[in-house]
């Protein structure tokens, strides 16, 4: 027990910057996670690379052990690549806009087509669904069956005249929506089971008719490192604006999620995980970088680790003024935390009963604590930590270097002495501390 505690004292007290054998041991373990998430191997190596880099720039951690801290840093990096700020849907300046969707067959578009339908009506939106797949005999029937269950129109071609033509259908759906002033319309695509030269120019023909704001590639979590092939194929066939990640309520751990997003730069902006049309959600890349890291629980130590830390600081400062060993350091260090909230004054005028003490409260204005603060640092560390030591040579030295008067420096001395007194005094009148924390 012992052995454990002094190794993490001194994981604690570690200065500097990572070390790379540190970095390599948990960059190992990262790539294992990644690949069992299914990114593409390609992308995995990338992406490990650039962790590294980051990570061997990184200062060490006081509150996180050093494959804590090398996580951490993939997490934000995840978050970060899968999206940051999550995009929003374009919307053209001069209505309908017009979304497109595109991917192979079974990936889930006429399933999303009523999602979107759905989601854009709550929004306020008066959503219009097309029927471009003409290809199966039964998909016009099941893109008005969500349509229905969305509450939107659908437009279809008159049943009964064989197969239709896609782009031609396509073209009067537009004519119609702005005739009936839709003001979004979802246009759904054939899809194959691979990907085709046929599929491509079909596509690309729909998508030269229509003029789309969006063009949005549908893709299933489930087929993993296919995704890139897939994606790449839709990219140079079609082109498309934004990804639509589906069958999230699957197994997969997603990382065709990070696949796409580095293979074609183009943003994900929604997640479907169901076959209900309510299923579905903006894309969040903070959960999403949790399930392709699948270190869900490491995550939430993380948190609380730097969390405890935190409190662990705030204890010792508590501690310190309550045994009188306030130094001048942590003066600094307390003034300089309190600064960042905002100017003192302020501060101090929220106090319940600074009214009486306005006049006070007048003289501790922003210039005086720059001097302060001018003279502590112009202190040695020595100094700093024991303030006893600072006799009259040191303390013209101290004026001198930091640009005030010695009356100054003997200002700041004696009245640091006053109010380390007097905080011990309170401290044990209220009953904390004293006998110096020995509470763990
Ligand atoms: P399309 O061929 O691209 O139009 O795909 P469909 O919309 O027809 O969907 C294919 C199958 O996947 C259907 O059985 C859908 O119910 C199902 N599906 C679509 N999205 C999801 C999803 O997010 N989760 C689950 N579990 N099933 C889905
Ligand atoms: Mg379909």
């Amino acid at each position: 027990l012992s052995d454990r505690l002094t190794a993490a004292l001194q994981t604690l007290t570690r200065k500097g910057k990572l070390s790379d054998a540190d970095i390599d041991a948990t960059a190992r373990e990262i790539r294992i996670a990644l690949l069992e998430a299914d990114v593409a191997l390609g992308v995995v190596k990338t992406f490990i690379a650039r962790i590294k880099e980051r990570a061997k720039g990184a200062e060490v951690s006081q509150a996180l052990n050093p494959a804590q801290q090398v996580i951490k840093i993939v997490n934000e990096e995840l978050v970060g690549i899968l999206g940051g700020e999550t995009r929003r849907l374009s919307l053209a300046k001069t209505p309908p806009t017009v979304i497109m969707l595109a991917g192979l067959q079974g990936a889930g578009k006429t399933t999303l087509a009523g999602k979107l339908a759905l989601w854009l009506k709550k929004q306020g939106h008066a959503p219009m669904l097309v029927a471009c797949d003409l290809q199966r005999p039964n998909a016009v029937t099941q893109l008005q069956v969500v349509g229905e269950r969305a509450g939107v129109v659908t437009f279809a071609p008159e049943p009964g005249n064989g197969v239709g033509d896609p782009v031609d259908v396509a073209r009067r759906a537009i004519a119609e929506a702005k005739h009936a002033q839709h003001d979004v319309v979802v246009v759904d695509t054939a899809g194959r089971l691979g990907v085709d030269e046929e599929l491509m120019k079909q596509a690309a023909d729909i998508r030269d008719a229509v003029e789309p704001d969006e063009v949005l590639f549908v893709v299933d979590a489930m087929i993993g490192q296919d995704a890139v092939t897939t994606a790449q194929a839709f990219q140079d066939g079609v082109g498309f604006s934004g990804v639509v990640l589906t069958k999230l309520d699957g197994d997969a751990r997603g990382g065709a999620a990070l696949s796409v997003r580095e293979v074609t730069g183009q943003p994900i902006l929604f997640a479907s995980n169901g076959e209900k049309l309510e299923d579905f959600d903006t894309f969040h890349p903070d959960r999403m970088a949790s399930r392709i890291l699948g270190m869900g629980d490491v995550l939430t130590l993380i948190e609380q680790a730097e969390q405890a830390f935190d409190q662990k600081q705030a204890e010792k400062a508590a501690e310190k003024l309550s045994s009188g060993q306030l130094t001048l350091e942590d003066f600094l260090e307390q003034m300089l935390a309190v600064r960042k909230m905002g100017p003192i004054g302020n501060l101090l005028g929220m106090l319940p009963g600074a009214g009486q003490m306005k006049d006070q409260l007048a003289q501790v204005d922003d210039k005086h604590l720059d001097r302060l603060q001018a003279i502590i640092r112009g202190m040695t560390p020595a100094e700093r930590a024991d303030p006893k030591m600072i006799n009259g040579s040191r303390r013209l030295r101290i004026a001198n270097g930091s640009g005030v008067t010695v009356r100054e420096v003997n200002d700041l001395v004696n009245r640091f002495f006053e109010a380390r007194k007097m905080m011990a005094q309170m401290a044990g009148r209220f009953g904390f501390g004293g006998g110096g924390g020995g509470s763990k």
